[in-house]
């Protein structure tokens, strides 16, 4: 099964409060190859180019945990949504 196959069986209930903090903007500006923009299956993270910084869509998480432990800079706080939110799958 393909991916996108995979994340059609996936159900969210989303949390207001937002689990995934970048700890340090700056860092991210300096940040050359922007891990978390590529890593994550779910596309979490975006750069903003009018901003200039990272946006993060933490309501489409899958909770896989690899940005944790992905950025380089040890620069992302992610912590599991609040019991009852976040991702569960449909058949299973
Ligand atoms: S990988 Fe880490 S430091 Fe680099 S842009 Fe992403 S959150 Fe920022
Ligand atoms: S835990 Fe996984 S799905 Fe969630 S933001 Fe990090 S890499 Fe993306």
């Amino acid at each position: 099964m393909k991916l996108d196959d995979k994340l059609y069986l996936v159900r969210f209930n989303t949390d207001k409060l937002n689990h995934i903090k970048i700890t340090n903007g700056d860092l991210c500006l300096k940040c050359k190859d922007k891990v978390c923009t590529f890593i994550c299956p779910a596309h979490v993270y975006d750069w903003d180019e009018e901003e200039n910084r990272i946006a993060v869509g933490y309501e489409g998480c899958l909770e896989c945990g690899t940005c944790r432990v992905a950025c380089p800079h040890g620069n992302i706080k992610w912590d599991y949504p609040r019991g009852g939110f976040g991702v569960s799958w449909k058949n299973g």
